[in-house]
Formats: structure tokens, C-alpha cells, sequence
């Protein structure tokens, strides 16, 4: 109980400091929860197209599969069976969305978000373009301030990430980062990148969950 109390504390505080940051910010217990947020923001918006971003989180809580059968028009570069061609083009169309749906690798005490991409196209969205960016996000991507979100990123979110698309980068065996960026075109960590506030009022939106979700 008092852990709990302790765990509500600290993300209260996070909200705040997303919203000291021009971001609106939620915090709900779960992943239903959270598709009920998202779910709200997009029935009031009524975005004309609605981007996907590679998240494990938001397949965790089964945000994608349960807006589609809702009939909401998603474009989803990671559906089953797709070409590669396809891919490609839907990855270039979410970016060009009115709204996107995305995670976050961390999200610091202090309401920064952080991020390490492999082909920008998520992290540019975040920052510019979309008129809505919605970001879910589980308990555990908080952490400290930016170095300690690096850190994070690099060895823990980006050797599973590595796995999961199949890179055989250097991580992948040593279990930990070891600065392949520098002289490896295969390397996933090649943008990155920290949001520090957002222009306009609510354009981000982030839901953090209570629960441990993604990498
Ligand atoms: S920089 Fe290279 S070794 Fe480090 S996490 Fe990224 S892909 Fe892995």
C-alpha cells in the first residue's frame, strides 16, 4: 500500500511536469483505461488520418487491435503480411497523419521526453507536423533526468529492440550497449532525440500507465 501510494506520488509529480511543459498529461491504473483515453481524445478530435509508431506498449495493451474494430481508419505500418514496399509508404504516410499514436523510450522526473530512433520518422512526428501526438507510456519508462534516460535507452530498450526486428547488432550478444553507432550503419541508434516543451497547448498527450509495459 504505501509502495503504491509512493508509485502515485512520483508520477503525480511527472504529470505536473508535463503540464508546467505545454503536454496534457493522464495517469491511469491500466491499459483499458488508457484505450478509453485515447479512444475519447480521438472521438473529439476526429483526426482525418491516424498514425501508428512502432511501440510495443501500445500492442500490449491491445490499443491498435481494439481501435481498428472500432473502425477507426488507422494507417499501420506493422500489420501482418504487409510488403515492404507497403511498409514504407504507410511508414511515410504516418508521418504526414493529422494525429499519431506513439510510446516513449523515458520520460525524466522533470517531464522531458526521450528518445533514440533508427529512422527519425517517430521522434520528427513528435516534434513537428501531426496536430495531435498521443503517447503511452508504461510506469517504468520514468526515470531520473536525461543521462539516466540515455543510459536506459541504450542498455536496456535498444538491445530488445534489436532482438525484435531481428538486427544482429553488437548489443544483441553483449547484452549491452557498446557504442556501435559510430562506425556501424546497421546500428538502431541513429537520432537521438529529447522533447523539452510543446508549443502549442495539448497538441501531446501523454498517458502513463500504471504498469510495467514495453522495453
Ligand atoms: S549503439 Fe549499437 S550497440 Fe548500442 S544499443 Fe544501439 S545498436 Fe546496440
Amino acid at each position: 500500500m504505501a509502495e503504491n501510494n509512493k508509485k502515485k506520488a512520483k508520477v503525480a509529480k511527472v504529470c505536473k511536469a508535463l503540464e508546467r511543459r505545454n503536454m496534457k498529461a493522464f495517469y491511469v491504473g491500466t491499459g483499458k483505461e488508457a484505450c478509453a483515453i485515447v479512444e475519447k481524445i480521438l472521438e473529439k478530435e476526429k483526426p482525418s488520418s491516424i498514425g501508428v509508431f512502432g511501440s510495443s506498449t501500445l500492442r500490449e495493451i491491445g490499443l491498435i487491435e481494439n481501435l481498428k474494430k472500432k473502425g477507426f481508419n488507422l494507417i499501420d505500418p506493422y500489420e501482418k503480411g504487409v510488403t515492404n514496399d507497403e511498409v514504407f509508404k504507410r511508414k511515410n504516410d504516418s508521418f504526414c497523419a493529422e494525429c499519431v499514436l506513439t510510446g516513449t523510450n523515458a520520460i525524466t522526473e522533470e517531464g522531458q521526453l526521450v528518445n533514440i530512433d533508427g529512422l527519425g520518422n517517430r521522434a520528427a512526428a513528435m516534434i513537428y507536423g501531426p496536430k495531435k501526438v498521443i503517447v503511452v507510456t508504461g510506469v517504468n519508462k520514468i526515470v531520473k533526468d536525461i543521462k539516466t534516460a540515455f543510459k536506459r535507452i541504450k542498455q536496456k530498450a535498444a538491445p530488445k529492440n534489436n532482438i525484435r526486428l531481428g538486427y544482429n547488432n553488437p548489443c544483441v550478444k553483449e547484452g549491452h550497449c557498446v557504442e556501435c553507432n559510430k562506425t556501424n550503419d546497421k546500428s538502431i541508434c541513429r537520432f537521438s532525440v529529447v522533447i523539452e516543451r510543446q508549443k502549442f497547448a495539448n497538441r501531446m498527450n501523454v498517458i502513463i500507465i500504471g504498469k510495467e509495459l514495453g522495453y
